[in-house]
């Protein structure tokens, strides 16, 4: 039975109206300001992190990360913002 109450289909193809009315994919959000190199039209921050275009703006959050990772978002925010501040303090 499935959450809603409905019994489990007892065909295949009813099986696979299921699946195709129901399933859907969960992506966390990630990429609103993607990190890339100067010429790309879509590149928010260079590749350590700094903002194109201003002075002393770093970002170091899931939005720099190019495309949504195949593996967990945490721990590559994690790393990537540890990154991104051992190279901010090595310049000050
Ligand atoms: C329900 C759920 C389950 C998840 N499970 C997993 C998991 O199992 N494994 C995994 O790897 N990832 C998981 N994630 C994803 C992971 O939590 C995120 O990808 C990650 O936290 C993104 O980091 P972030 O720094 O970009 O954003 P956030 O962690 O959201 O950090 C943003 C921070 O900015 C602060 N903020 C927002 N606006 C302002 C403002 N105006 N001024 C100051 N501060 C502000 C917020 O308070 C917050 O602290 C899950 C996410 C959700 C929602």
């Amino acid at each position: 039975m499935f959450s809603d109450g409905n019994l489990l289909p007892s065909s295949s193809e009813e099986l696979e109206v299921l699946i195709r009315k129901n399933v859907e994919s969960c992506l966390h959000i990630t990429s609103s300001a993607p990190m890339g190199g100067k010429n790309d039209p879509k590149a928010v921050v260079d590749n350590k992190g700094k903002v194109y275009g201003l002075n002393g703006l770093y970002i170091a959050d899931a939005s720099i990360l190019p495309d949504v990772p195949s593996v967990a978002t945490n721990p590559t925010v994690i790393m990537a913002a540890e990154y991104i501040a051992d190279q901010i303090k090595k310049n000050y």
